[in-house]
């Protein structure tokens, strides 16, 4: 893969025929005012409207636009994925296709990377001025709680407008509808990450592809981002301790009921917390068995994607060791 260009600018499009000249265009002139070589890719995430026509006439009139059509629709966060597995840029910059984010202020995130931060996610500051109860407090309270469970505090996880360092992106790997939590998730490789405020413009054309059952499939996610980033490499110790503590209660009580029963000859036969102790000693059982079946998937991931438990920055060595 050739390498080089100083930027690539990644948008996933999903039925949005109406916005897509409009969004070239506004690229394009920011893009002119970058002075920077830079690549637009496109990803066309199984829309069925007349997207893909509309891209086809801009890349054949345009060299610097590259088109990936996905087989189907996969979704935002796979859509993305696809555009970071091809960029070339050394900055990678993200964007909505909807014009909602404004292609001007790609300079002012590219301005902050090359300042010397590793991400930079844009925060829509003057997003829902007016409806405070339906939209701002809801919104509000997503970004509080996010930021208050992965600790990397953001005023606007959900904007998309956003820049990388090439190597950030290229460590990470996403699944469900994480692309929202990259910054959480670039943090535990030791990234510095800023905030800057952008432009919002609602949508015109199209309508919003996400209602409110997203909250919830955000907030699932937002689990599993938690258990990942704290414990994935060390299940046991998650699951090993409530096993522990369930397993030790339930050994408490199962020894005050076999006094009873052994010494002081009081039958125990009707007493539930001989269930309660038997339940608390199988559960406990249970939990450090499942850390343990952990432990093991833990390791069998990391072999099978040769991943490592750590992230190099630079390697510096002298040009002769270089022989390998
Ligand atoms: N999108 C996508 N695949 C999907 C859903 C959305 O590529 O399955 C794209 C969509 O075209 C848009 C962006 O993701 O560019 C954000 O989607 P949308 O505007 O519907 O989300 P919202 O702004 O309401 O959060
Ligand atoms: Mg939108």
């Amino acid at each position: 893969m050739t390498r080089g260009l100083d930027l690539s600018i990644i948008v996933p499009v999903y039925n949005e025929e109406k916005n897509l000249r409009q969004l070239y265009e506004e690229i394009t002139a920011a893009g002119k005012k970058l002075n920077r070589t830079y690549e637009i890719i496109l990803v066309d995430d199984g829309s069925r409207d007349g997207s893909l026509a509309v891209l086809r006439a801009i890349q054949a009139s345009d060299a610097r636009v590259r088109i990936f059509r996905l087989r189907k629709n996969f979704g935002q966060t796979a859509a993305l994925s696809a555009g970071f597995d091809n960029a070339r840029g050394e900055i990678i910059v993200t964007l909505d296709s909807d014009l909602e984010n404004d292609p001007n202020d790609i300079g002012l995130l590219v301005q902050k990377i090359e300042e010397g931060y590793d991400l930079v996610s844009g925060w829509r500051k003057k997003r829902w001025k007016r409806h405070f109860f339906t939209r701002r407090l809801p919104s509000l309270t997503a970004n509080w709680l996010i930021s208050r469970i992965t600790k990397v505090h953001l005023r606007d996880y959900g904007c998309t407008l956003k820049a990388f360092r090439r190597e950030v992106i290229k460590n990470i790997h996403l699944y469900g509808e994480m692309h929202r939590f990259i910054p959480a998730i670039a943090a535990t490789i030791g990234v510095s990450i800023a905030e800057v405020p952008v432009n919002f413009r609602p949508r015109i054309h199209g309508k919003s592809k996400y209602g409110f059952s997203r909250s919830i499939r955000v907030f699932l996610d937002l689990l599993t981002v938690k258990f990942l980033l704290n414990y994935a490499t060390r299940p046991l110790q998650i699951f090993g301790l409530m096993g522990l503590i369930s397993g030790a209660a339930g050994l408490v009580i199962g020894l005050i009921l076999s006094y009873q029963r052994l010494v002081l000859k009081v039958g125990i036969g009707n007493r539930p917390l001989l269930l309660l102790a038997i339940l608390l000693l199988v559960v406990g059982f249970q939990f450090v068995t499942m850390g343990l079946l952990g432990e093991i998937m833990v390791r069998t991931y990391h072999e099978a994607v040769e991943k490592h438990i750590y992230v190099v920055r630079e390697v510096i060595e002298s040009p002769s060791s270089e022989t390998e």
